[in-house]
Parts: structure tokens; sequence; C-alpha cells
């Protein structure tokens, strides 16, 4: 089939019947439930964008000759990184890089892990099958252009013990195994997107010691697979408010899940790795980060953006031209060119790999995932500090259509250089449900969290990424002068 449209992506989360629990109701159809239907429609306005877009969001898929989505490409040429980042780019606009986890962002990781078949089979061979089933998933995946979400993080019980995986009762694990595939109990965090999914994956997030090995698993499985289930955290959805008054709330809760396996069945083919700690633990070479953090740095950029674009409107809706706010902005201004500077530099460094797969330079775009996480938080920061109590003085659209309040609201609450009452109000409603609302504190937790903490990368990308060898001589060079000095 190829690239999907909106109402066919409807009617696949239709015919789905799948376990989401939201604010304590067991939701029949996601499409229609008012605290889910905002997010459904902006997803399937996604699958449509891809049309609307397709000569920078498809791509003639050399295998099934279909027109397909280009996250799902396996890039053969620096030309061909260029047109997915252009794809990439377009998908992201549809939300301004709200909604991190549109599906774009699993069809690149999987497209890494096709792209990498010895990987996954061990240098002996040893799981051929799993990498077969990989790869004929992966191609499923681009066909059927499914909407996939994941989990691949260990619930939290006790940090003092949680480190220890092996005999962890709560962590998905294999516990037994039939002839149709291997039965798994268990849970993981954090399935966003699931309400809108068509399949859920589990796959390596972290290396696992060598004798946790029932827990060194990596799989999918159809949303209607019996025995899933999704908690979801209380929806930040605005349903049924105009989209005047909550521009983002009633349009971009992607939403986020804790994932229960309730000896669910795993069939062999849909079997990725059965317990293999070697080849759990060598996923990174299949390069599979490295598309994370291009479609993830995208977004972000997409999202850093637009926050100039409303702060600089806010400011100037309210004259603010004090050089605290002119700093602030240009703090931003920052932000989004250091942002582009990496995405820009991995794609002119881009390298093939030995087999002819190209990706972006990882090197550029790896201190991403420490810094984002700091200035995320710090961007709401600045839209809080330019909007003050404006953030709050926002009419909305039913009271700036009365006609006993509107010549006041004209009167007392315009904006500065002969701004309308009407985009005051918009814009710093904009802002605040951009940092203020429920969303916009869910987005925060996101930001901060969804490639795991910024504590945990920046001591990754100390201890293990990043190349030392320039640093290093350029103090060894110091200290000699210094001993040639004596
Ligand atoms: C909104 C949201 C959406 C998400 N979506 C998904 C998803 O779709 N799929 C998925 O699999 N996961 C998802 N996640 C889960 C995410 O991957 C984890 O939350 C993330 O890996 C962080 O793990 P943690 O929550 O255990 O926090 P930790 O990494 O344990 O961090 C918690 C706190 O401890 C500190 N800390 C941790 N380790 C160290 C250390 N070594 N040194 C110093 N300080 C440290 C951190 O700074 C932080 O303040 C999502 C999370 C959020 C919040």
């Amino acid at each position: 089939m190829g690239a999907r449209t909106g109402s066919q992506f409807l009617d696949g989360l239709r015919r789905t019947r799948r376990e989401i629990w939201v604010d304590g109701e067991k939701i029949a159809d996601v499409t229609a439930h008012p605290k889910l239907r905002g997010g459904a429609e902006s997803l399937a306005a996604l699958y449509d964008r891809q049309h609307e877009y397709a000569s920078e969001c498809l791509y003639k898929d050399p295998d099934s000759g279909e027109l397909t989505n280009v996250s799902h490409m396996t890039p053969r040429s620096k030309d061909d990184l260029w047109r997915r980042h252009a794809g990439l780019v377009r998908l992201s606009e549809a939300s301004m890089g709200i909604m991190g986890r549109t599906p774009d962002y699993m069809n690149m990781k999987f497209a890494a892990f096709a792209s990498a078949p010895k990987v996954w089979a061990g240098a002996d061979g040893r799981n051929e099958r799993g990498a077969r089933n990989i790869v004929a998933f992966q191609r499923h995946l681009a066909r059927a252009d499914v909407s996939l979400t994941h989990t691949i993080i260990q619930p939290t019980i006790d940090k003092r013990t949680d480190g220890k995986v092996a005999g962890n009762k709560v962590m998905v694990r294999k516990v037994s195994e039939t002839a149709d595939g291997i039965i798994v109990r268990g849970a993981k965090v954090l399935a966003t997107l699931a309400p809108y999914a068509d399949e859920q994956t589990v796959y390596p997030g972290q290396p696992l010691p060598a004798d946790a090995k029932e827990h060194a698993l990596a799989f999918a499985i159809p949303l209607d697979t019996p025995g899933l289930k999704f908690i979801c955290r209380d929806s930040v959805a605005a349903p049924g408010a105009d989209p005047f008054d909550k521009p983002l709330s009633s349009r971009f809760d992607e939403q986020d899940a804790f994932c229960i396996f309730d000896d669910v069945l795993v069939p062999w083919d849909r079997v990725f790795i059965d317990g293999d700690i070697a080849i759990y633990n060598s996923l990174r070479d299949t390069g599979y980060h490295i598309n994370m953090v291009t479609q993830s740095s995208i977004r972000a950029l997409t999202k850093l953006e637009f926050a100039y674009g409303l702060a600089s409107r806010m400011a100037e809706l309210i004259g603010d031209q004090s050089p605290a706010t002119t700093e602030m902005l240009g703090e931003l201004a920052a932000y989004v060119r250091l942002t582009a500077n990496a995405i820009e530099l991995s794609l002119e460094q881009a390298r093939e790999r030995s087999d002819g797969v190209w990706f972006p330079n990882g090197a550029a775009l790896d201190p991403m995932r420490s810094i984002l996480p700091m200035w995320m938080p710090r961007v709401a920061e600045i839209i809080t500090l330019i909007g003050s109590h404006n953030l709050l003085t926002t009419p909305s659209r039913a009271e700036l259509a009365d006609p006993t309040l509107r010549p006041l609201i004209d009167e007392m609450l315009h904006g500065a250089d002969g701004a309308t009452a009407d985009e005051r109000a918009q814009v710093f409603r904009l802002a605040w449900d951009f940092v203020g609302s429920a969303l916009g504190g869910r987005g925060f937790l996101y930001e901060r969290f969804y490639l795991t903490s910024a504590a945990r990368n920046k001591q990754m990308l100390h201890t293990r990424f990043f190349d030392r060898t320039r640093s290093q001589a350029l103090l060894k060079d110091m200290l000699s002068r210094g001993r040639r000095a004596d």
C-alpha cells in the first residue's frame, strides 16, 4: 500500500480493538472519545500532510515501488539524507514540534535496525531467524504505513534494587514458550502514542548484565494482542475547547501510557531477540541511535524556531524592548542556531557505512541529547518571564464575541503599536497553552526525559561517546611547554 491517508489511519485505529485506559475509563473508540479525538485528528492530518507535501515527505521505495514515507528510507547517499531531512522537517511542522512521537520517530529507528540484519543475526548467525523477522517487520511497517509505539525502560519500583535486573519480577520478561511463540509478562514504560498506535514494540534501551537473559527481548505485537494493556496518564487534552482558546491542548495531546504485558503471546515471527544478551547489547552497531537523534533534533529545532517566533511576537505585542527581554530573545535565537548547526553539520559530515548505508555524523548530534533537556525548560521559563501576567489576561473567543464586553476589551486590552485585542489574546493564549497548561507541563517533562535524563546523557557522552583525542593532545602540549620552561 505505502503511504496512508488520514482516513485510512483512523480506520485502522477503529479496526484494532485495544485496551486503553484514560482517566479511569476504558476507551472503546480512540478516534471518537472527546479526550482522544483531538490527538487522533492531528495524527490523521499528519498522514494527509505526507501526501500534501509528497515531493518532500514521500519517496519511491525501491523494493515495493510504492510511494512511502521518507522516514522508512535506507539512505544510500548524502542526497538521500538531505531528501529525508526535508521530509522530516515538513512532518515536524504539523505540530510545531510539540508532538514528539509522530510515527516518523519509530520509523527511523526501525529503518536503521533493518539496515543491519547481521548485527541481529550475531557474528555466527545464531539469531538468523530474529534477523529475518526484523527485516520482514520493517517491510511491513513501511508498506502498511504503521503507527508504532514502544516501551524500552524498566519501571521504577525501588531505585536501591532496580539496578539488579536478573530476577526482577516487574520488568517485562519471558516466562515460557509454546509452539506458537514466547509468553511475556511484566511492564515497561512509557508508551507515548499508545492510543494512536497500530503496534507495540519492545527492544533494547539500556544494556543488560550477563545474568538477565530472560529480560533480553526484542519483539513487536499488534495493539489488539490479548493481555496487552495501557494505563494512560491523565489526559491533558481540552475536550470540546475552541481551538482559539486552547490552540495546542485541543490538538496535540499524544498521550503516554504505562504498558502491562499480562502473559502475552508473541508469535515466533515477531520475536527479534530471545534471550541473547550479547546481541541485545550490540544494537548500537545498527546506527539506530543516530537515526533517533536525527529525527528528535529536527523535531526539537522546529519547536525552538516556533518558540522564538512566539516569544518575539509576545514582546512586540506589549512593546517590551527592555534589555532583559532582548537578551532572552537572543538566547532563544542562539538555541535555534546551535541546534540547526548541529543538524547541518551532521549532514555535511555524513558517512557511508561499509555496506553502503549512509548516516548523518552522530558525533555532531550526540551532545543535543545532553543539552536540549536543559534548553527546553529554559525556553519555557523565558516565555513565562516575558509573558508575566499577560499570559492570564486573555479573553476567550466567547468573551471577545460578547457585544457588551468587546468595546471594553478593545479599549483596555489591545496590544502595542495598534495590535488588535484579538491578536494579543490569541498569541498570549498560545503562549500559556505552550508553557502553563497541563499540556505545557507534560511537554516540560517530555523534553527533560524522553531520551533519558540530561544527567545520564552527559555521563554517557563523557564516559563512552566523546572523542577526547584533541583535548588530551592540547593538554599534553601545554604540559610539555611547562616542562620545557623548567
Ligand atoms: C513524557 C514522557 C514520554 C516518554 N515516552 C517514552 C516512550 O515512548 N517510550 C519509552 O520507552 N520511554 C519513554 N519515556 C521514558 C523515558 O525513557 C524515561 O523516563 C527516561 O529514560 C528517564 O528514566 P527515568 O524516568 O527512570 O529517570 P532517571 O534517568 O532515573 O532520572 C530521574 C532523576 O534522576 C537523575 N539521575 C538519574 N541517573 C542519574 C545519574 N546517573 N547521575 C545523576 N543523576 C541521575 C536525573 O537527573 C533525574 O532527575 C518517556 C518519559 C516521559 C517523561
